[in-house]
């Protein structure tokens, strides 16, 4: 019994209103995503592959070095960007591994931001965030690390964390759920069990990242995300690999 009946904020994620193009409108206006690099740049490469495929109209990476599978015209080197007013959401943590300047120095841009894997372990105490524009992405392993052993039921504690945290929480797993700091909650349709494979949670990163930057608000965003990712790996099927979901959106 998950009480969805009881709580008139709790809901099934249905498929997403996302605002049409502007027939006039430029590369900018269809999002820009800015995405932070890290120890393993695989990881974030799915994501900014995903994030392109998602819609934005710009997706930018931040590393020190070539990354396989981006284009060079993507990859930035200059850390000044990330004040760009542009750049609609920013992305740290996927194969970030154990750099918290990376996170620190995305958190000091005023701009919206998602905060996946490796960055989540490094946030440290959840009123860290407090102020900012935070969705955040943790599987039960990163959600534990950030805000410890929670009392009661899933949906509890994902209402917890989005409430101690001041941000909109997706816990991710077989049965996902989005919580909002005011207290609505959305469950994700049921997702095909194959969607657990290395690099769909980079993907998921990616595609939420472009639902910001879009424009939609946090809550919103998180949400179309999940419907995405779960409708496109039911399309790529069984067999898929983080690649073919990437094509499925
Ligand atoms: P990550 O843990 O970051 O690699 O992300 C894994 C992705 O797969 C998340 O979107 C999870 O919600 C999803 N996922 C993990 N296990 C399952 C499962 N058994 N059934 C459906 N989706 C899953
Ligand atoms: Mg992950």
């Amino acid at each position: 019994d998950i009480g969805i009946a009881a709580e008139s904020n709790w809901f099934e994620i249905g498929a997403p209103q996302i605002p049409p193009l502007d027939p006039a409108g430029h590369k900018y206006d269809r999002g820009l995503v800015h995405c932070l690099a890290g120890k393993m740049p695989g990881a974030i490469a799915l994501a900014a592959r995903a994030a392109a495929r998602a819609g934005a109209g710009y997706v930018r990476v931040s590393t020190s070095r070539a990354i396989d599978g981006l284009p060079a015209a993507i990859v930035q080197t200059d850390t000044a960007v990330l004040n760009d007013p542009r750049v609609g959401c920013l992305l740290v943590g996927p194969g970030l591994g154990d750099i918290p300047q990376v996170l620190t120095l995305a958190l000091t841009a005023p701009r919206p931001i998602v905060i996946d894997a490796d960055a989540i372990g490094l946030v440290g105490e959840p009123e860290r965030l407090h102020g900012h524009d935070v969705i955040l992405t943790p599987h039960e392993g990163e959600f534990v690390k950030l805000f410890g052993e929670l009392e009661g039921s899933k949906p509890e504690r994902a209402l917890a964390a989005a409430s101690r945290s001041q941000s909109v929480v997706v816990y991710k797993g077989p049965d996902t759920l989005v919580a909002s700091p005011d207290g609505r909650l959305g469950f994700a349709p049921p997702a095909p069990a194959w969607l657990a494979s290395a690099g769909t949670g980079d993907v998921l990163a990616g595609i939420i990242a472009t639902m910001r930057a879009r424009g939609l608000p946090p809550f919103e965003a998180a949400c179309a995300g999940v419907w995405l990712h779960g409708s496109a790996a039911e399309r790529a099927g069984p067999r898929m690999i983080a690649d073919d979901l990437i094509a499925a959106i």
